[in-house]
């Protein structure tokens, strides 16, 4: 079978593997399709990987169950299934104990299914605290950020704020029902979001980009004992923050990431019953496909975002 794996800087590549076999508790699940996660691309991009080994990954995978191992109980073959793997996602085949599995309904398609992500937003829309009537400002409206906005509404907020530098974002942001759209290559954000709240600041300020520039702006847009949700993933270098002005406004500060797997799972379990019942959508957020034997070029597409991309999707 295909399988992609990292073998250098800027380098994925397609090879032909043996099929895995289900162990005694595991599915052997046809992979559909596979989210191409910006954590990959951190890696992908990074000069300084290497590795002796491929790198076999992906982590956001949805597919069919083929194959059911010995002592499984809850799966038969023909299930539609999400999955939650730390890796191999990018293959025509996975095997995965049976507890990593969640049943989708016949109506969604595997493209929208993607498990880790959507359990992630789940999880951070969880931690953000967000309450009844409270106004809440989004910095990034990538695919991640799309989700959450959604998950902000869910939870109650009255009004939502977006804020982005690129044009397809601020359209999703608008698509999705964000009450206000900042485009931050024209306006300051953060005064923005001061002059829409009477100067108070956001109840709930969620950065959503992993950059810097968001992280200042968070801290500047913020209401006094307001909450900061660091959603984005920061992966490249350190971060600095003015701690005065945290501290002056007394903020409650939620780096809103789950690592614990059975936390993941709580939030995909929960993304896939808002899916099920039609509350949060996933479609609009997509925007690229690629099949397997073309990874690198979506991982090229993912670095550049050409205009209109928002997500890269793997399928088989
Ligand atoms: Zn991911």
């Amino acid at each position: 079978m295909k399988a992609a794996a990292l073998v250098g800087p800027g380098d994925v590549r397609v090879f032909e593997i043996a099929k895995p076999k289900p162990g005694p508790g595991e599915l052997l699940v046809k992979i559909e399709a596979c989210g191409l996660c910006s954590s990959e691309l951190g890696m992908w991009n990074n000069p300084r990987f290497s590795s002796k080994q491929p790198v076999f990954f992906g982590h956001e995978a949805s597919g069919v169950v083929v194959e059911t191992g010995e002592g499984t109980e809850t799966f038969r073959a023909g299930d539609r299934v999400t999955l939650f793997t730390d890796r191999g996602g990018y293959a025509e085949y996975i095997a995965v104990p049976e507890q990593w599995a969640v049943k989708l309904g016949d109506h969604i398609p595997f493209d929208w299914a993607l498990g880790e992500p959507i359990g992630c937003a789940m999880n951070a829309t969880a931690r953000s605290g967000i309450e009844v009537g409270d106004t809440v400002a989004l910095i990034g409206v990538g695919f991640m950020g799309g989700l959450i906005l959604q998950g902000a509404r869910l939870k109650g907020a009255s009004r939502i704020i977006a804020v982005d530098t690129r044009e397809e974002s601020l359209e999703l942001a608008r698509k999705l029902g964000a009450d206000e759209v900042i485009d931050a290559r024209k306006d300051n954000a953060a005064e923005r979001i001061l002059d829409l709240t009477e100067g108070r600041g956001a109840d709930v300020v969620i950065e959503a980009t992993g950059h810097q520039a968001a992280l200042d702006t968070a801290t500047q847009a913020v209401r006094i004992r307001g909450r900061l949700i660091v959603f984005g993933y920061h992966q490249h270098g350190t971060r600095t923050i003015d701690m005065q002005i945290w501290n002056w406004k007394g903020l409650d500060v939620i780096n809103a990431h789950e690592r614990d797997p059975e936390a993941y799972m709580r939030g995909i379990r929960t993304g896939m019953r808002l899916l099920n019942s039609g509350q949060l959508l996933v479609e609009p957020l997509l925007s690229h496909y690629y099949p397997i034997d073309d990874i690198q070029e979506a991982f090229q597409a993912a670095m550049q975002k050409p205009h209109g991309f928002l997500k890269a999707v793997i399928t088989f």
